[in-house]
């Protein structure tokens, strides 16, 4: 550890590498290629809107003014000066007590559509068509469901009420991954027969469809759900029956992807890499790797990533949610990723998120997930922003509709209100979902011709 607290605020030691800096006195520590937007970021959720609405300045220690792309150095004092010259209230400060409850989203909202209100950016989020590229099926059953098939299969539940059961699956309490993982064995339990697993597929079509996703990836391990001995071909036979019902009656399209196990041996993620071949053109088009991320390095299920790459099936990979950039670096330079799962923790390796960026590997970012995992303290600091504004290809997604209590229009409207996105940015990350799907190329095209001027249309303010 290099340098101490020099703030006088006694809110946090300066990490190994990261620069001291002051917003209004109170320090941060960023990385050294971070930029006074940045900083700003990690200051509070309403510093960075304000500037880009004119409402706040940006000033050094001398009064002059100084730009959102500036360049910051360690020790650098910044300060807002409100339209009025005077040094505006800190809203909320850095090193505040995080909270993992994503309710706990409070009043502070960084407002980016001057004249729109929360409502009308909600509905025209809704409007949208949209993707979800990153959502798992064990993650996303409606509470009713769970009660009803665990009544029919006999399995006690934690609570009957579909009410109860949705708020103790909704995670408020993790300390970290593990413990939001913890209540997966609840959604497991009532998915180990064909029946119940169609019906949950096609359950969560219709419930994307209902918010105008339009396309969307599918993500499970088939290998969880065989405690009653369900065949493995079957496994990935409920869910694509569920949804072709879907396809037919609502108009969405979805495609399955096949999760690998982090904590299971290498030869279950090989048996499941086969399965995912196996199924190629046939509804599953990636394989993943899920489960604890810490402990468990991904280079050991490399084989299973090279054998689905050589049938020349799509990667994807969960990095950087627990772990830093060496787990992305693994998931891309050893398994061949040509998608990252969160990739939360990226920007602290400066040279990878370069590479990412310049390679255009998509990031699958989920808000509320990360929030909830303790990935980022809170929905400001999430480095989406940062992202964003370097050019990196990055969507918002569900994760687990259930135990994030959240939907496709919630997740973005959590990137306006707390991050400053405006509704033209909302537009792109909607469209960088289409542009990252793992759909054949002339289909994307196909697709992204029809989405792209209605998504615009209702950016237009
Ligand atoms: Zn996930």
């Amino acid at each position: 550890m290099a340098g101490g607290d020099r703030g006088g605020g006694g809110l946090s030691v300066t990490a190994e590498g990261r620069l001291r800096v002051y917003v209004d006195d109170v320090p941060h520590d960023v990385w050294p290629w971070a930029l006074v937007r940045d900083a700003l970021t990690w200051h509070s959720e309403d510093a960075l809107a304000g500037v880009r609405r004119g409402e706040l300045t940006v000033v050094d220690q001398s009064g002059s003014p100084v730009g959102l792309d500036g360049q910051i150095a360690e020790g650098a004092r910044l300060f807002l000066r409100g339209s009025a010259g005077e040094t505006p209230e800190a809203g909320q400060a850095g090193g505040l007590p995080a909270s993992a409850d994503p309710e706990a989203e409070g009043e502070a909202s960084a407002v980016a559509d001057e004249g729109l209100s929360e409502e009308e950016v909600r509905d025209r989020i809704h409007a949208m068509p949209k993707t979800d590229l990153h959502v798992h099926l064990d993650g996303s059953l409606r509470p009713s469901t769970i009660v009803e098939l665990a009544d029919e299969h006999g399995i006690s539940l934690p609570a009957t009420d579909p009410e109860a059961l949705g708020e103790y699956m909704f995670v408020k309490d993790a300390r970290n991954l593990e413990d939001y993982l913890a209540r997966f064995g609840v959604t497991l339990s009532v998915m180990q027969h064909s029946e119940a697993i169609e019906r949950i597929a096609y359950e969560l079509c219709e419930d994307a469809a209902a918010e105008n996703v339009r396309y969307m990836e599918i993500r499970y391990s088939p290998i969880l759900l065989t405690a009653e001995r369900l065949p493995l071909p079957e496994t990935v036979e409920a869910p694509l029956r569920g949804m072709r019902r879907a396809r037919e009656e609502f108009g969405i399209d979805a495609s399955l992807i096949i999760c690998g196990i982090r904590n299971m041996e290498a030869d279950v993620s090989r048996d499941l890499a086969d399965l995912t071949i196996a199924y190629k053109n046939r509804g599953v088009v990636a394989f993943d790797l899920a489960g604890a991320e810490y402990n468990y390095p991904a280079k050991k299920h490399k084989n299973a990533f090279y054998m689905v790459r050589n049938a020349n099936v799509n990667a994807t990979i969960h990095a950087g949610e627990a772990y830093g950039p060496e787990s992305i670096h693994q998931a891309l330079h050893y398994c061949g990723a040509h998608r990252i799962g969160h990739g939360t923790r990226l920007y602290e390796g400066p040279d990878l998120m370069q590479f990412v960026n310049d390679h255009r590997i998509p990031l699958e970012i989920c808000l509320t997930s990360n929030v909830q995992t303790r990935a980022v303290k809170d929905f400001a600091s999430h480095p989406v922003r940062l992202y964003f504004d370097r050019g990196l290809v990055v969507s918002l997604n569900t994760d687990n509709r259930l135990m994030s209590g959240t939907t496709v229009t919630k997740e973005h409207l959590r990137a306006w209100k707390h991050l400053g996105f405006t509704l033209d940015e909302i537009a792109e990350l909607v469209l960088n979902g289409f542009r990252s799907a793992f759909l054949h190329h002339a289909e994307k095209e196909a697709l992204l011709a029809e989405v792209e001027p209605e998504i615009r249309r209702l950016a237009a303010t």
